[in-house]
């Protein structure tokens, strides 16, 4: 490596307000090679007819038992059978000895335009951090570069457990950019929900493009194997408490009028919203204007009232809980309010938000929120390891409205399908399976990834993708954004 030594001093005064040039070591962003074509999209393993025999299988459906050992057999997509014992002549049999057989993780926000941007930012220094990052560079972001974020974004989803994301496009600078994500996405084999949003920068009282997104809903939806679902994500209502400008300029601030433009332009579509809520809630203005229902998910549960959540009950509206990075807010922006929301009956989903800033991990999201819970409520509220499985699974599943094909390991529903390894050093000696999945395993530990019945991961390792290429594509894309913004500067 060349260039300047990274140091402390340069990085206080950088944080100090005397910009980012001083502080970034440009020998740790080497220039980037002549840009390569991104893709083609490798060809998706077929799907064909699997056996998983004797794993630990916990379902997350009520009505079909954990088993251990048990089977599971797929076929064409669709699970088939799970039972203690299955014979399956024919059918291609995955040794699920020494392994705990999950539901696919769903995660129900997750920027996966974003993902490329990791290479800049620092969490500990204000000038590199997410917002500022993402707001400069985010405008200048061709559809090619939402396409590789979203490529690298899916690998690490799909490489931690994660067979269900809902892709919060809140950069969606023009159908060719929503087409670009959504092609990502469908050359990954992820299964999702895209939510089609406005570009970061733009004129709060510009309204959405409805008809980029009607348009977009005819050429994809639906797609040719169902994986793929569409909605929107809506600009914020109300005043933010983080980020600053960077992130009003990132996430847009509305007034009650504007915010009701933009949603019934997508109920019109039938389209489901979601939105942050990065600041004062703004569950009663919503309320008062008639906007809430059942189409509706918040983001970033931290500071709802008694009197907010019962209505967000009565209307069905739904919450996307991202740990990690909650859990780095000032107290005084709230606390996740997950005991609150359970008590309440409001249904809660898990989140990444995204990985510029951490890596996806849905077992440290599990794990943050059961320490939380037990730090700030502990037995008052409940909660159980097996309720956090259903939360990062079955309830994801429910908030995206497609808990009839996925979230849990149940006849007929379709095969996302997730073996985790108890022989890894940080699982080892294997007992309880909830323990072992919610209080010591991490992404690494995850073998095997099934998505609609087509092997993803073996053993650790994609089966059809170059993951180096995915991540060379990415950083190639991030490098050349930097030069193209003069930044830093
Ligand atoms: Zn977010």
């Amino acid at each position: 490596m060349t260039g300047k030594k990274f140091s402390r001093r340069a990085l206080m005064q950088g944080a100090a307000g005397l910009g980012t040039a001083a502080l970034i070591p440009r020998g740790l962003w080497a220039q980037p090679a002549a840009r390569t074509a991104a893709g083609p999209a490798a060809q998706l393993p077929a799907r064909g007819e699997l056996l998983i025999r004797g794993a630990t299988v916990l379902t997350m459906d009520p009505a079909v038992p954990d088993l251990g050992p048990g089977d599971v057999h797929v076929r064409d997509g669709a699970i088939v059978a799970v039972a203690q014992r299955i014979e399956a002549p024919g059918a291609q049999v995955i040794d699920g000895a020494d392994m705990i057989c999950i539901p696919g993780f769903i995660d129900t926000h997750f920027h996966l335009w974003n993902a490329l941007f990791r290479v800049f930012i620092r969490a500990d220094v204000p000038a590199l951090g997410y917002f500022p990052v993402t707001a400069r560079l985010g405008p200048l972001m061709a559809p090619d570069d939402s396409y590789r974020s979203v490529r690298l974004g899916a690998a690490e989803a799909l490489a931690a457990g994660v067979t269900t994301v809902h892709n919060w496009a809140h950069n969606t600078r023009s159908p060719e950019h929503a087409d670009a994500e959504l092609s990502g996405m469908r050359d990954m084999g992820i299964r999702g929900r895209f939510a089609y949003g406005t570009p970061v920068g733009m004129a709060d009282d510009a309204p959405m493009d409805l008809y980029g997104l009607a348009r977009v809903k005819k050429d994809w939806m639906p797609d040719k194997d169902h994986l793929l679902t569409l909605g929107i994500c809506s600009r914020n209502l109300g005043a933010l408490t983080i980020g600053g400008s960077a992130a009003a300029a990132s996430r847009g601030v509305l007034t009650i009028e504007q915010i009701k433009r933009d949603w019934d332009g997508a109920r019109a579509l039938g389209l489901p919203i979601t939105m942050h809520t990065s600041g004062a809630s703004p569950v009663m203005e919503l309320e008062k204007a008639g906007l809430l229902g059942p189409d509706v998910q918040f983001v970033h549960p931290l500071l709802t009232t008694p009197e907010e959540r019962a209505i967000m009950k009565t209307r069905g509206v739904s919450y996307s809980t991202s740990p990690q990075l909650e859990a780095r807010r000032a107290s005084q922006l709230g606390v996740i309010q997950l005991g609150e929301l359970l008590e309440a009956g409001v249904k809660v989903s898990l989140s990444t938000d995204h990985i510029a800033s951490i890596s996806c991990d849905p077992f440290a999201s599990m794990r943050i929120l059961f320490a939380l819970h037990s730090h700030r409520i502990g037995a008052k509220v409940p909660l159980t390891l097996k309720r956090l499985l259903q939360l990062a699974t079955i309830d994801g599943a429910v908030d995206l409205g497609i808990a009839d094909r996925t979230g849990s390991i149940t006849p007929g529903k379709r095969a996302d399908l997730v073996m985790v390894r108890t022989t890894d050093v940080n699982m080892s000696p294997a007992g309880d399976p909830y323990e072992a999945i919610v209080s010591l395993a991490m992404p690494t530990n995850v073998d095997t990834v099934i998505v609609d019945g087509r092997i993803l991961r073996r053993a650790g390792k994609f089966t059809a993708f170059d993951h180096a290429k995915i991540v060379a594509e990415a950083r190639e894309a991030a490098l050349a954004l930097r030069d193209k913004a003069k930044w830093p500067s």
